[in-house]
């Protein structure tokens, strides 16, 4: 059997939890393959809702098994809490969810050292959520981390307690005041709570599972955060793109099947970093507003824009995605006029100020890039009890076969709503 691949291609936020959610079912096995606990996939039910931050979003059918890769970086405090609030809704995720030995895990002293760097870069800063991903990242380059499967150990808090003296130096170093000693208890527990569940060799338990079971992986964040191919330096510090899954589950390249791309009918970004259709004007707001574009896990508020093809299509082209998922199409009804981007003028410092035409990515994040847009008609029709591509409004069908035509690859499902039925499913 394959493994096929469901992925942000933006920014992250693009509604992957609810899209994973649907997909999920036709899956016994959902994975983790890359990002920590600033993942915030929402997911809702009826009235009810629930953010995962760490756990797949095959959590709640209770026949799927649940693996948490080893190119995740995990905070067994999130965890936790995680897990004890699924518990409230009658989950009991030491039944389902399975961690790699092969996962790191973030030290409490990781959350403190993302602090400081943050501080230290002052301006520069890159947007991080502090929640310690990165320098968790840093110390597994470093070959210094430690893993969930160290917990297993006679000597993991020796390990621990060396780890912790390397940062509280660190610390030093960047003169950056704290106490290295809170949370320390509660992070051991968490440890010890992690022993409840099944910790294995990721990487034989799902080529094992493979041989007869359909598997999918769930990428966090976006494409354009990603290590290598996002707007460096303002990324996140690990493979969001699908190659990650072949370095974060132990699958072969040859192992992966479809690779689904989920984008939002327009854009989001959060924190720093190039954003060449960001909308700082009353039509942003106006995004902003309607859509919810506010953080799941930190609430701080997203930049908003119309939607970028040449991103798009960069994306597309890295992760070699075979269908497209359109989310937030309703969050567009009445706006008068749409836009899209569809190439840029990019002024070029690293190539000496040269002015051009593009519908490449430059490199530089500090180039100068204006877009130049296609406008569409907007429509006013509400579409959240839309369930057939028929019915939809006729400016909306136009908008999609563009977007559909420039980036030639299908879109195979629209959003329409936040509820988990909320969809339409695209009969070629
Ligand atoms: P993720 O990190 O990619 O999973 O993105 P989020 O979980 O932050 O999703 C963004 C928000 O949009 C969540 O509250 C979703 O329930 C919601 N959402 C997802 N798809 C749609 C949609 O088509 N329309 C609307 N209005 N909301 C949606």
């Amino acid at each position: 059997m394959k493994i096929d691949v469901v992925l942000g291609l933006q920014w992250g936020d693009e509604g992957k939890g609810k899209i994973v959610d649907l997909l999920a079912k036709k899956y016994p096995v959902v994975c983790r393959f890359q990002g920590g606990g600033n993942a915030g996939h929402s997911i809702h039910f009826g009235k009810q809702s629930f953010v995962l931050h760490l756990i797949p979003s095959g959590v709640f059918r209770k026949n799927t098994i649940n693996l948490i890769g080893n190119g995740v970086v995990l905070d067994p405090v999130i965890f936790k809490k995680e897990c004890e609030a699924l518990k409230k809704l009658g989950i009991d995720a030491t039944q389902n969810v399975i961690i790699s030995k092969k996962t790191h895990l973030i030290l409490p002293t990781h959350r403190l050292l993302d602090a400081a760097n943050e501080a230290a870069k002052g301006k520069e800063k890159i947007g991080s959520t502090l929640n310690g991903i990165g320098p968790a990242y840093t110390d597994k380059t470093g070959r210094c981390g430690i893993r969930v499967g160290d917990i297993l150990e006679r000597d993991f808090k020796k390990r621990y307690y060396t780890l912790k003296l390397k940062h509280e130096a660190l610390l030093k170093q960047l003169d950056y005041k704290c106490d290295t000693n809170t949370n320390e208890k509660e992070w051991l527990n968490a440890c010890a709570y992690l022993k409840k569940f099944r910790i294995v060799d990721g990487e034989y338990e799902l080529n094992a599972l493979l041989k007869r079971r359909r598997v999918l992986a769930e990428g966090a964040q976006g494409s354009m955060l990603d290590i290598d191919f996002g707007s460096y330096p303002f990324v996140t510090s690990s493979s969001t793109v699908c190659a990650g899954v072949c370095t974060g589950l132990g699958v072969a390249p040859s192992a992966i099947g479809k690779v689904y791309g989920i984008f939002k009918a327009y854009c989001t970004r959060v924190g720093s970093g190039p954003f060449p259709t960001e909308l700082n004007d009353a039509t942003g707001e106006h995004l902003r507003q309607k859509g919810n574009e506010f953080g799941a896990t930190t609430g701080r508020p997203r930049r908003t824009g119309w939607l970028d093809l040449p991103a798009l299509k960069y994306a597309i082209m890295i992760s070699g995605v075979t269908e497209l998922i359109m989310t937030k199409a309703d969050i567009l009804t009445g706006f008068k006029k749409i836009k899209v981007a569809t190439a840029y003028i990019v002024d070029d410092k690293t190539e000496g100020g040269k002015i051009k035409e593009t519908d490449q990515i430059p490199f530089s994040s500090d180039c100068t890039v204006k877009p130049l847009y296609k406008e569409f008609k907007g429509w006013d029709q509400n579409i959240s009890k839309v369930r057939n591509f028929k019915e939809l409004p006729q400016e909306l069908k136009d908008y999609i076969k563009f977007i559909e035509r420039e980036l030639s690859v299908p879109i195979k499902i629209i959003s329409v709503g936040a509820d988990r039925n909320a969809i339409i499913e695209v009969k070629s």
